[in-house]
């Protein structure tokens, strides 16, 4: 069963990290792809190219068996709609192969206003991780209906249409917060690979200033 993670990634952060590989270990996931959102539909594009972000998950990932950085939403125009990702994979795996959206719990309450988002659910199971500052699980204004299940094994039955909330450790980190501590000429360390950091000074991203900032 494969994994699916897309995030700004502006940088990626240990609370992407832990996570990821919890649920990874805990559904068994074969391959777990970060994918790094080339142009965000909801929200004003990140301050830090595509290319850096991609590299800056590169970093993070190098040794870690089953993560894959994934680039195939830079290799697309327009907006980055993670339904038109899903059909991609749905395109090399065929339609019976399990498949999982992995999100926080704050991006999953927002699932309602995503393009095309009950196509979602039929292209893949949705795994929520717990995240600080976000409610202990949702229910999409009543939609969710009986599609939570509490047992992972049924997901390895079925391509999609499930959703699964996962206790993960809880790790209070934002990327916001990261580029706030950058911005203001503090280190990031610990809360992010040292890898990252070391790509992070190296390029001079999200210093106040920077001139790497620049659209996508
Ligand atoms: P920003 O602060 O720029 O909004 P972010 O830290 O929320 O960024 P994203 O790249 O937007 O990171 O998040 C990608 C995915 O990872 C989302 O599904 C989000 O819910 C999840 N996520 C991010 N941080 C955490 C965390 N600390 N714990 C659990 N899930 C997280």
């Amino acid at each position: 069963m494969i994994g699916i993670l897309g995030g700004t990634f502006d940088p990626i952060h240990f609370g992407h990290l832990r996570p990821a590989l919890e649920i990874q270990q805990h559904l068994g996931l074969e391959r777990v792809h970060f994918i790094p959102c080339h142009v965000p539909p909801h929200r004003a594009s990140p301050g830090t190219g595509s290319d850096d972000r991609l590299a800056m998950v590169e970093q993070a990932i190098a040794d870690v068996p089953g993560f894959v950085a994934d680039r195939r939403e830079l290799d697309r125009q327009g907006p980055s709609y993670t339904v038109d990702t899903l059909l991609s994979f749905r395109e090399e795996l065929g339609p019976d192969a399990p498949l999982v959206l992995i999100m926080g719990m704050d991006a999953f309450a927002g699932l309602p206003s995503w393009n095309r988002w009950q196509q979602i659910f039929e292209l893949a199971h949705i795994v929520v991780s717990h995240r600080p500052g976000s409610p202990a699980s949702h229910d999409l204004g009543g939609w969710l209906g009986n599609a939570a299940t509490h047992d992972p094994a049924a997901l390895r039955k079925a391509p999609g249409g499930l959703v699964y909330f996962q206790p993960v450790t809880q790790l209070d980190i934002s990327a916001t917060a990261i580029r706030d501590e950058l911005q203001a000429g503090r280190s990031p360390r610990f809360l992010l690979p040292g890898a990252v950091n070391r790509y992070i000074q190296d390029h001079g991203l999200y210093r106040a200033g920077s001139n790497r900032n620049h659209g996508t």
